[in-house]
């Protein structure tokens, strides 16, 4: 489908702009958003300044309050009508993603209906109680208010452009905070410009919702700035990092949502193709791009050498290419740097003493699914996150030694055992050091229903999503009235 034909999306509207209190001409000019499998030029997108962030976190500060004190009705039909706008347009939206994402169809559609689904959760938190009334002295009532923050600054980052935005975003509004949003420079149409046109369709009011493409400094004013009061932030450790110690020194809320090397333990007795089939969608989904990738893959010695064969086989047969015009299973990388990074690590581990069992080669972004077996403690593959399409089998001989294994990181996102035994898996799994753990299942899993969060080096224990929005989007605020006042001994 002709990008040009969109209507929703129709880029005539956006073409070179940020939006900022509506579709604004930019002062630092505009970049190309360029589609990773062909290089070919999509749109033109507008590329804001530290400058362009401080008029929206302005704007965004002066109309909080009005925001906030809107009839809730008003809020919750505003949040459904986001989500009805982006639902009645999900096949312009789930082009978009193929293309500008380089994802696989049914990646792209997942995001969409999973986009929808958190804008209708965000409506229904108006319809949760908020508060709660506190034991007190006879006369005196007392009660705990969830208030909002003010401004919300979210960073997103490339890999699920819309969803890690609108996780962020829709709660944040729910709660009556008001939001700058700063996409991936690489996803700035599926991060940001399908957001602001759902917020702007649905009829959201001027300077509730901006959005700033551009690059980390656009992100580092955001940050930086002291009238955002909350930061939620997805992507690098390095990076989540660097916003950690900003926000500290500025007493700032964060939530840091960041990267992974989650451990998938396949025991002796699993069945084995069913554990093969789990290892391959959990290491090449979105071409390995995923922060909850099964990135190592344990298994028992008894089994290491059937099952590679089995992992080498199914990736030897999954096929590669555009996803815009063939039916593949993987697409390109994001960038020739990612790839380059990706081939680095795999030639590395191999000359470190690795088996390549599959893959391990590609043409343009077009990486080939890999594997890699017999890897060890001190190979790259064991230690750092590829973010690419690469299985790295980890032989173990007792339980004990998978959970040496596993807890072998400074990581802690995901975590997923395979076996028929459920209660030794769960026994197993209780004992990895993550934030999220799943049995017989590979490592990549979310809903909207689910607080989402990992420890160490992927976040910082805090948690975004379902029963955790309330806590992360909002803070605690005390209120006492007295019915009968009375005079101090003062
Ligand atoms: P990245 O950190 O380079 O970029 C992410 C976003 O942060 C982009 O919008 C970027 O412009 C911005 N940014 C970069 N440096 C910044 C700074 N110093 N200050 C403010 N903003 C800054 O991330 P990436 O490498 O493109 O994304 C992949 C990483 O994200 C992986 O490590 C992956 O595991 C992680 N990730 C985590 C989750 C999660 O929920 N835990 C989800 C998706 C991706």
């Amino acid at each position: 489908m002709d990008l040009s034909s969109y209507h929703f999306l129709d880029a005539k509207r956006w073409s070179g702009r940020l939006w900022l209190g509506g579709w604004q001409s930019p002062t630092a000019g505009t970049a190309a958003v360029r589609e990773p499998a062909t290089g070919a030029e999509l749109a033109l997108i507008g590329v804001a300044t530290p400058a362009d962030v401080a008029v929206a976190v302005a704007r965004a500060k002066a109309a909080q309050p009005a925001w906030a004190g809107l009839d809730h009705r008003t809020r919750m039909k505003l949040l459904l009508k986001a989500a009805a706008v982006l639902e009645s347009h999900g096949d312009e939206l789930v082009e978009w993603i193929v293309r500008e994402n380089g994802a696989i169809r049914p990646k792209a559609q997942v995001e969409v209906a999973e986009t929808v689904a958190l804008f209708r959760q965000a409506a229904g938190m108006l319809t949760e109680a908020h508060g709660a009334v506190l034991p007190s002295r006879a006369g005196r009532l007392s009660y705990g208010q969830r208030v909002p923050h003010g401004v919300v600054g979210v960073i997103s980052p490339f890999n699920f452009p819309m969803i890690l935005g609108a996780r962020a975003v829709a709660p944040a509004l729910a709660t009556g905070n008001t939001v700058v949003l700063k996409p991936d420079p690489r996803t700035p149409v599926t991060g940001g410009v399908l957001m602001a046109r759902a917020l702007d369709e649905a009829g959201f009011p001027t300077d509730v919702f901006h959005m700033l493409p551009g690059g980390a400094e656009v992100g580092q004013a955001l940050v930086e700035h002291p009238d955002t009061r909350l930061i939620a932030f997805t992507g690098s450790t390095a990076a989540g990092r660097a916003i950690g110690e900003t926000c500290g020194r500025l007493l700032k809320r964060m939530s840091l949502e960041l990267g992974g090397k989650s451990p998938l333990i396949v025991l002796e007795d699993a069945d084995l193709e069913l554990a093969a089939s789990n290892a391959a969608f959990g290491a090449y989904f979105h071409q390995g791009q995923v922060c909850m990738a099964s990135g190592r893959i344990l298994v028992q010695e008894q089994v290491a050498q059937p099952f590679a064969k089995l992992l080498a086989e199914r990736a030897r047969h999954l096929p590669v290419g555009n996803p815009a015009t063939e039916n593949v299973a993987l697409g390109p990388i994001i960038s020739e740097a990612q790839r380059n990074r990706i081939h680095e690590i795999v030639q590395d581990t191999v000359a470190e003493g690795a088996v390549l069992a599959a893959g391990g080669t590609y043409e343009g972004l077009f990486y080939r699914p890999t594997v890699l077996s017999g890897v060890k403690r001190g190979m790259r593959a064991y230690r750092d996150e590829v973010f690419g399409p690469v299985a790295s089998i980890i032989p173990f001989g007792s339980d004990d030694e998978a959970i040496a294994i596993a807890n072998d990181t400074d990581y802690g996102l995901s975590g997923a055992v395979i076996s028929p035994d459920i209660g030794r898996a769960l026994a197993l799994g209780e004992r990895i050091n993550s934030g999220l753990l799943h049995i017989n299942d590979q490592t990549i899993a979310d809903e909207v229903a689910n607080p989402f969060g990992g420890r160490g080096a992927s976040g910082n224990g805090g948690n975004i999503g379902g029963p955790a929005n309330w806590d992360l989007f909002t803070q605690w605020r005390w209120i006492t009235i007295e019915s009968r006042p009375t005079r101090k001994p003062y």
